[in-house]
């Protein structure tokens, strides 16, 4: 992408609403417009991020064997009639009619819609398990909508619903979102840890939030020291492997971790004082048992081996992408700007022309440029007539990894400087050997 015929509306003043440092920098870096109180337009540096953001939520979703499926925004109300929560719900839900006065609503979550599409279709054991998600927008009247996109209104959730024949199976479903969530979290360049969440009425412990630790979440959190390095579930884990996944849950349920609601002081004061963690952090999914809350009251049986009609056990998984984006830059930033993790970065590699006009740093330029390309690269190429200045607070604010520098005095001698944004580490070299060093990186 040529900056030149990109659109990425740069800030230069500092936004005065922004009051978190991932709000300041989203809407400086021309990620996103809000359009009114916690609605947001993801404009394109910011939509490269959510997709690539989705697409590692989908790869892991998809190997833990969940299905995705696309259900709508609007619902009719009387699905939630049906469970009963369609007055439970409150103000956060916006309830809309259609010309014909019919009750309609914007979903806030989809367990009363997955409900009635697996009823309509499933009606034996032998197609459980099933586990079915999309990643679809919803809508919460949030009472105090803020920091950008990390409480929005209108939000994307990946939302995934499990369907067993029993508790047992259930349970098994649970433990593979769970270290499908292990996975996700980590190829986004996050720490998220596990904590034990209300389950309300349905008791035990199967329901986590996954926080990511940061000082500006809204979450007060108490947990061991030991969430911060342990080993998180290979690429060749055996989903299927019902003890194996049961291992993997034990093991990361082992130590204390609970958010404020669900605190243990005395649990806590257990743990030696040295590795007690109290801090604040971001809730960005949570995954839930819930057993036959919905199945119940929605009749969604399926028939057993015995012959027998069963209410089926399920559970719900969600993940907020368009949250994600936002913790990822308060866990990766610096004074200067965004630092991406290469998993999501908007683009791969910028290529900086400091003179743009000038014949040699074009052809350096387009040369590096379209062999990158080639190769596979996302590259942006700011081709522009900024001042050199003004390119490399860009660069360095938008937080792409590698950024390739193309003045006129190195290329003289046919050699550029590659500047890595983490680390600031510079190192000058010639323009095959740059080329070379950034696809043998890959
Ligand atoms: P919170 O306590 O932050 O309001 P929640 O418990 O209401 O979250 P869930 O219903 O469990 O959230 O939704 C699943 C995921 O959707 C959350 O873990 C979060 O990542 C995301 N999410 C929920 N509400 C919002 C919101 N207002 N803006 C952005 N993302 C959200
Ligand atoms: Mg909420």
């Amino acid at each position: 992408m040529r900056l030149s015929r990109f659109f990425m509306p740069i800030l230069k003043e500092n936004p005065k609403e922004a009051e978190i440092v991932s709000h300041r920098l989203m809407l400086r870096a021309g990620m996103i417009r809000q359009q009114s109180a916690g609605i947001y337009t993801w404009l394109p540096l910011g939509k490269r991020v959510l997709d690539k953001v989705n697409a590692i939520v989908r790869e892991e979703q998809n190997r833990a064997g969940a299905i995705e499926l696309l259900m709508p925004t609007l619902q009719s109300a009387e699905l939630w009639q049906e469970s009963g929560r369609y007055e439970a719900y409150g103000d956060e839900m916006l309830r809309i009619k259609d010309r014909n006065k019919r009750d309609m609503l914007y979903g806030p979550t989809n367990e009363e819609m997955i409900t009635d599409v697996f009823r309509s279709y499933v009606k034996s054991y032998k197609n459980l398990p099933l586990n079915l998600y999309h990643i679809q927008l919803k809508f919460r009247d949030e009472r105090r909508p803020r920091f950008g996109t990390m409480r929005s209104r209108e939000f994307l959730m990946k939302d995934a619903y499990s369907f067993d024949l029993t508790k047992d199976d259930a349970i098994h479903s649970y433990n593979k979102m769970f270290a499908a969530y292990l996975r996700t979290f980590d190829r986004l360049g996050l720490r998220a840890i596990p904590m034990r969440a209300d389950t309300g009425p349905i008791g035990g412990n199967h329901s986590h939030e996954f926080i990511i630790l940061a000082d500006t979440g809204e979450s007060e959190v108490f947990c061991h020291k030991s969430f911060l390095d342990r080993d998180i579930p290979g690429i060749d884990t055996d989903f299927d492997d019902k003890a194996g996944l049961q291992a993997i849950f034990d093991g990361w349920t082992s130590d204390y971790a609970a958010t404020s609601e669900m605190h243990d002081e005395a649990a806590f004061n257990g743990i030696s004082e040295d590795a007690r963690l109290s801090a604040r952090g971001i809730e960005v999914g949570h995954i839930f048992y819930f057993g036959t809350k919905y199945s119940e009251t929605m009749g969604a049986k399926v028939q057993g081996p015995d012959g027998k009609e069963h209410t089926v056990h399920m559970g719900s998984y969600g993940i907020g992408p368009t949250r994600l984006v936002p913790a990822i830059i308060e866990a990766s930033h610096d004074e200067n700007g965004i630092i991406w993790p290469k998993s999501v970065a908007p683009f791969d590699a910028v290529v900086i022309n400091m003179k743009s006009g000038d014949a040699a740093c074009d052809t350096a330029c387009d040369t590096i440029y379209a062999s990158l390309s080639k190769a596979g690269f996302d590259m942006l190429y700011d081709d522009t007539d900024d001042r050199a200045g003004t390119k490399f607070a860009t660069a360095d604010l938008i937080g792409v990894p590698v950024q390739i520098v193309a003045g006129p005095r190195a290329v003289a001698n046919g050699e550029v400087e590659i500047k890595d944004r983490l680390t600031g580490a510079r190192e000058t070299m010639t323009i095959d050997a740059a080329i070379n060093k950034l696809i043998a990186s890959r």
